[in-house]
């Protein structure tokens, strides 16, 4: 056993149980317990900007507590174990891109929780994927929460809210695979295609840990 193993052995993301190291960070029971909800791969159906989505997880039961530790509960050690999953969803849906980017998040977030969670799973992807991770859009006004907003009022919300902050000659005609956390009704993710289009980049896709059923 490597000693950074002995020091921080790996603890199970639902149930926190030191787990075995060939179980990483899901516990086998968990796993097993949970097979359905964590081997999602729904059947997404693409949108005129979004060429394919990915998930791992149905946003349910202890993926959804699991989820809300992640980005409320400091536990950014769960990107690791998220992106491990995605990346089992990349490879059997096979993926096929030039780079990753992620869904930025405002500076108050980031400063108040300390890391922008979509930022910490592309990065983690990144190291399965062997893609380079790029911030190719920021927002360009404020936007509400999407939580308590209807879906028309999500499109809206987001609608122009973002442009593209790196060299557009750096994504022309590149084929981008976004990250988020969560995928809901995809207007954020839809919108930030929308862009990376517009500026002239190719096919883009959508990785999200956990999709939730609408
Ligand atoms: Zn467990």
């Amino acid at each position: 056993m490597k000693i950074h193993k002995l020091l921080f052995p790996d603890r199970c993301i639902f149930c926190g149980k030191l787990t075995d190291e060939d179980e990483y960070e899901i516990c086998t029971k968990c796993r097993d317990k949970s097979e359905n909800i964590i081997k999602a791969s729904p059947d997404f159906q693409t949108t005129k900007f979004v060429d394919q989505k990915i998930a791992a997880a149905w946003y349910k039961d202890e993926v959804r507590a699991a989820v809300h530790r992640f980005k409320y509960n400091q536990k950014p050690g769960y990107a690791r174990a998220f992106a491990r999953e995605m990346y089992k969803q990349y490879i059997l849906n096979r993926c096929s891109y030039d780079m990753i980017t992620y869904v930025p998040s405002n500076r108050y977030t980031v400063f108040k929780r300390g890391y922008n969670q979509a930022k910490l799973l592309a990065v983690e992807l990144s190291k399965y994927t062997k893609l380079e991770v790029v911030q190719t859009v920021r927002k360009v006004r404020k936007t509400k929460p999407m939580f308590d907003l209807k879906p028309e009022e999500r499109r809206a919300n987001v609608l122009g809210a973002y442009e593209v902050c790196c060299d557009v000659e750096k994504i022309k005609n590149k084929r981008i695979l976004i990250v988020d956390d969560i995928f809901t009704t995809g207007s954020t993710v839809s919108e930030i295609a929308k862009t990376l289009k517009l500026a002239g980049s190719g096919e883009v896709g959508c990785a999200t840990f956990a999709y939730k059923k609408s």
